[in-house]
Formats: structure tokens, sequence, C-alpha cells
């Protein structure tokens, strides 16, 4: 199964990235805080986790650290997104344990082709897990 779990309080943020996940055949997992983004990550153990900084409680930061204090979870590719104003933490998103991170705004048309090649994946590929 192809699932992925996008971590956004924002739902318009949310919509458009839904919609280029699912037209590329994801089943996407939606939490609007971090808490639920980790319980869903222990649970379901997506494909890869969109996860963005800012958050409501606490943040995508703090929300990739108790991802990755799980054994299971170092290895799920966790791809920060962030707003413009907000490159000068790069270090700290990085360090925190993402893989990488996308800038705001997010284009729906090339977002998905984004992710597969900081995850390695070929666009046609298909990843059944
Ligand atoms: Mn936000």
């Amino acid at each position: 199964m192809r699932k992925v779990l996008v971590v956004e309080d924002n739902k318009d943020n949310f919509k458009m990235t839904n919609y280029a996940l699912t037209r590329a055949g994801y089943e996407v997992l939606w939490a609007e805080r971090g808490e639920d983004g980790v319980e869903l990550v222990n649970r379901e153990r997506p494909l890869f986790i969109l996860m963005d900084i800012n958050l409501p409680g606490i943040d995508g930061i703090e929300t990739t650290k108790r991802i990755r204090e799980s054994e299971a979870n170092r290895d799920i590719p966790i791809i920060a997104i962030t707003a413009h104003a907000m490159s000068g933490d790069r270090e700290r998103i990085i360090a925190a344990g993402c893989n990488a991170y996308i800038e705001k705004p997010i284009d729906p048309i090339t977002i998905v082709e984004q992710i597969h090649k900081i995850i390695g994946l070929q666009a046609d590929e298909n990843p059944d897990r």
C-alpha cells in the first residue's frame, strides 16, 4: 500500500497536497497536529511524511524528533514543508531528523516529482509495501 502521511494544520494547504498525492496513486493520511502525526506514524508506517513546521501545539521540529525516537521510524523519509522566512532554520530542520525540505508555496504540479527525487524513486516506480 502506498500510504503517506501529511502533517499540516492548514486545510487549504492540505487539500492541494492531498490532490497531488492522490492523483499520483497514494493513499493520504492527514494529521492536523504533531501529536496526532506521531501516533499515525507508529500505527500506519507511511512510505514517507510531509511535515509542516508551523503547527499548533508541538511544531514540526519536535514532531520529527518524536517520530525518530522510535527505532522502527528511523528510515521513513520526512520532508519538511517550510515557509520561505524559515529558510534560516534549515540546519535545525535537518538536525531534527528531516531528510530534506521543500519551500512553500507548494506547487501541486511538481511536488510529487520533487518528493520522488528526494526519496530516490523513479516517477513511474510502484513502491508496494
Ligand atoms: Mn502550518
